[in-house]
């Protein structure tokens, strides 16, 4: 039987190489998204040209109700989980003193609530399947040193780190091994208004990283040679830290 993969935010951006990778890796890939549709089909119908497996499935991973209706819908259809791979999220970057309630709330709810979200509906099934797993975390930089005009966002990265620790440890004896990735800049959509030359300037490798950057390290992560990996935070950064 092929491993179902959850990806959040799969259908673009950083998600979308995780995607193609995971699926080049053999597996069956469940292509999140929440609103840009054609983009999550696309990534899903390319999976499927080149012989692999995909379906698309929408929900707001900030809304509990909504993400445990759909998730429990898809397992009841195709079975449990192998892996998920926590990488939707967003940020709305201000000063803190300048920083409105709802982006606090927004950042938190999508990135740190999620967590919650996404992963209560999936663990149950996952352990009750008896195969082990992987779950991978998608955090950042911004989760370990705390960034300037992120305090939201800190706070969330910081705080997915923390639990995906903590669920490791839970989830040990089971075989399912949680991991965190902290990248550093990556160029996608989320990163495209950024003066780049200046911050590229602190970069030791002086370069901005590539999504495939992040997606080959989730593959490896989903290795069997990775089965003795938990519990931990791998960075991705050009040096940054
Ligand atoms: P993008 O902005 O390119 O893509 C964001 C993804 O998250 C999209 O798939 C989007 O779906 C999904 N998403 C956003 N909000 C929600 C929501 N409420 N419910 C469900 N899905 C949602 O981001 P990146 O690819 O750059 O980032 C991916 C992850 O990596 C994020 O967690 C980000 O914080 C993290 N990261 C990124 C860095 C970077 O430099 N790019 C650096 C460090 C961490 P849709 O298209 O349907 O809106």
């Amino acid at each position: 039987m092929t491993r179902r993969v959850l990806v959040t935010g799969g259908n673009r951006g950083i998600g979308q190489h995780i995607s193609t990778w995971l699926a080049r890796a053999g597996y069956e890939i469940v292509v999140h998204y929440h609103v840009n549709r054609d983009a999550a089909e696309e990534v899903a119908h390319a999976i499927q040209q080149a012989g692999g497996r995909a379906e698309a499935l929408s929900f707001d991973v900030g809304n509990r109700e909504e993400t445990a209706a759909a998730i429990i819908s898809n397992i009841e259809t195709h079975g449990p989980y192998y892996g998920v791979v926590c990488n939707a999220g967003n940020h709305r970057d201000n000063a803190f003193p300048a920083m409105p309630g709802e982006d606090w709330d927004l950042v938190i709810r999508t990135n740190l609530d999620a967590f919650y979200n996404v992963l209560h509906p999936v663990t149950m099934p996952m352990v009750k399947a008896r195969q082990g797993g992987r779950i991978v975390v998608i955090s950042s930089i911004s989760g370990l040193i705390g960034n300037r005009g992120q305090v939201n966002y800190s706070a969330a990265k910081g705080g997915l780190i923390a639990a995906a620790k903590a669920l490791a440890v839970e989830l040990g004896k089971r075989k399912i091994t949680v991991n965190c990735i902290a990248p550093g800049l990556i160029e996608t959509e989320m990163t495209a208004e950024l003066d780049l030359e200046k911050i590229v300037a602190q970069i030791p490798l002086r370069c901005i990283g590539q999504p495939e950057n992040v997606a080959s390290l989730v593959a490896y992560l989903f290795t069997d040679e990775a089965e003795y990996l938990t519990r931990q935070v791998i960075s991705v950064n050009g040096g940054m830290f």
